[in-house]
This record gives structure tokens, C-alpha cells and sequence, in this order.
């Protein structure tokens, strides 16, 4: 059990590789606070959870579900402080996985689309972040911050010019939050998946897909458990001296 006594974050943990990423951190021994702006879906992880390490009933001890939408104003500050009121201490492991496409050709893209995938993908996360870093920093016990961010931020992507900018202002918030927070203790890396089969790539006609696939050097699309496995590492001491590191997960693919 590489993450006992951890409390860990996850927000997005309502679905697809935030699950799979509560689920990991769950069986290597952290206590799972699973966030979304989907309440009951964070709760279905945490039932999912039973009989993966750790309680699922209710007290500080238990794994617990909560209710926040990252892009609401004072939620990330006030899901902090209710984990802390929860548990008696902040998440020492807090992963941002909470995000949204809203795809269209630049040419068509409406103001809003941009809005949204902005609000939630880049400033969801560093609201989360600047929370967590504030209670973390005060603790003196350092930690790990783990952004998911997306190879799309890296190489672009057609009708993804807001996603792919979310992704990239991650990934420059990651390197900033690292040089800052490297003399508390505290690591931030992000994670750069890939083609990752969850509800998110479900709307992804078959056509693009065939065309995806031979560009996978592993040969196929991967699983929100890739995901996870890599999060379970930057979680652990295993990962002690990486920060301000952006890790592929993406089978090759666009390396
Ligand atoms: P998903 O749609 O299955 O899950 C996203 C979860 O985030 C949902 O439970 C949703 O309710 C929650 N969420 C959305 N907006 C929120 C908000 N404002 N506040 C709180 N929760 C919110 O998607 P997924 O594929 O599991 O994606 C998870 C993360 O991984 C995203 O950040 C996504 O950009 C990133 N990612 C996914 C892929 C992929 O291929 N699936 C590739 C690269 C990066």
C-alpha cells in the first residue's frame, strides 16, 4: 500500500478516469474524497469503492462523496473547507480531473464554448489548486498536486482550439505552481492521456476513431486504469523528486 494515510482529492471523480483514479488511489491505501458537480455520481464511486480498502460508511475515517462545481464561484474554497471540517486535515493528494469539451471549427465558435471550457478545464483547476496549495502550505506537511491535462494542449486538435488552450494554460500552471510550492514539500505534475475510452470519448464518431487507432504505437486506445496507474505513482513517494513534469499516457500517440 504505497498511499496509506493519504487523504486524496478527486475532482471529476463521477465518471470515467476520475473514477478509475479514486478507485487506484482507494486500493494503495488513501482515503477517497470524491468530488463532482454530478453529487449522486460521486457517491456511486464511493459505493463502488466498498471492499477496495478503506471504510465506505460515514465519520473521518470512510471514504466520502461531495457535491462541487469547480467553476463556482468560492466552491473550490468551500469544498476544501468542508474535506478539512470532514476529515481533520486537507487532501494531501488533490488531482484535477474535472473537465468538459465543447468542440466547434474555429471559424464557428461560439464565445461561449470557449467560456465554459475555459471556466471549468483551466480556472476549475486553479481554483482547486490555489485552495488546496493554501491548506497544504499552512499543514507543512507537503503533498502531491496532479493536474489532468491532455496531449491535445501539447500537439492541438481540430474543433479543439478552447480545449486544447484550457490544456496548455494547465500545463503552464502546473510548472509555475511547481517552482513556487517546491520549498513546502509540494509537487504538482500533470498528465497528459491520450485517446482514453470513457463517456467523454463515447460522442467520438467510429469514423474518427478508425482514423486514430494506426497512430497509436501501442495499437489501441487506452483505459481509464492507464490513467490511474499513472496518477497511483505521482501520488506516491515512488515519484519524490518529479515535479513540474508533464507525463505522457497516450500508447505513443503524437510523441
Ligand atoms: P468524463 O466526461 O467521463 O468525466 C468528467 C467528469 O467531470 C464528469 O463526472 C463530470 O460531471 C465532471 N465535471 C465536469 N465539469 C465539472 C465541473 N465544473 N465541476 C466538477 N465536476 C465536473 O470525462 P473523462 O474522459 O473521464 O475526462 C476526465 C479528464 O480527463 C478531463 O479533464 C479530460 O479533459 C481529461 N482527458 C480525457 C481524455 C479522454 O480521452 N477521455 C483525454 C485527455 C484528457
Amino acid at each position: 500500500l504505497r498511499l496509506r494515510s493519504a487523504l486524496a482529492l478527486v475532482t471529476g471523480a463521477g465518471s470515467g478516469i476520475g473514477r478509475a483514479i479514486s478507485l487506484r488511489l482507494a486500493k494503495e491505501g488513501a482515503l477517497v474524497a470524491a468530488s463532482d458537480r454530478n453529487g449522486a455520481a460521486a457517491e456511486e464511486t464511493i459505493r463502488l469503492l466498498e471492499g477496495m480498502g478503506g471504510e465506505t460508511g460515514t465519520g473521518p475515517g470512510c471514504h466520502a462523496a461531495f457535491q462541487a462545481d469547480v467553476a463556482e464561484a468560492g466552491a473550490a474554497q468551500g469544498l476544501i473547507e468542508q474535506i478539512q471540517a470532514y476529515f481533520s486535515r486537507p487532501p494531501s493528494v488533490v488531482v484535477s480531473c474535472a473537465g468538459i469539451t465543447r468542440d466547434e471549427f474555429l471559424l464557428r465558435m461560439p464565445e461561449d464554448y470557449w467560456n465554459e471550457v475555459i471556466a471549468i478545464n483551466l480556472k476549475g483547476t486553479f481554483l482547486i489548486t490555489q485552495a488546496a496549495a493554501r491548506a497544504l502550505v499552512s499543514s507543512g506537511f507537503g503533498g502531491s498536486i496532479i493536474n489532468i491535462s491532455s496531449i491535445v494542449g501539447k500537439v492541438g486538435n481540430l474543433g479543439q482550439v478552447n480545449y486544447a488552450a484550457s490544456k496548455a494554460g494547465v500545463d503552464g500552471m502546473t510548472r509555475s505552481v511547481a517552482r513556487e510550492l517546491g520549498r513546502h514539500g509540494i509537487r504538482c505534475n500533470s498528465i497528459l492521456p491520450g485517446f482514453i475510452k470513457t463517456p467523454m470519448t463515447e460522442k467520438v464518431p467510429q469514423k474518427v476513431l478508425d482514423q486514430i487507432t494506426p497512430l497509436i504505437p501501442m495499437g489501441h486506445m487506452g483505459a481509464p486504469e492507464d490513467v490511474a496507474d499513472v496518477v497511483a505513482f505521482l501520488a506516491s513517494d515512488g515519484s519524490r523528486y518529479i515535479t513540474g513534469a508533464t507525463l505522457e499516457v497516450t500508447g505513443g500517440l503524437f510523441m
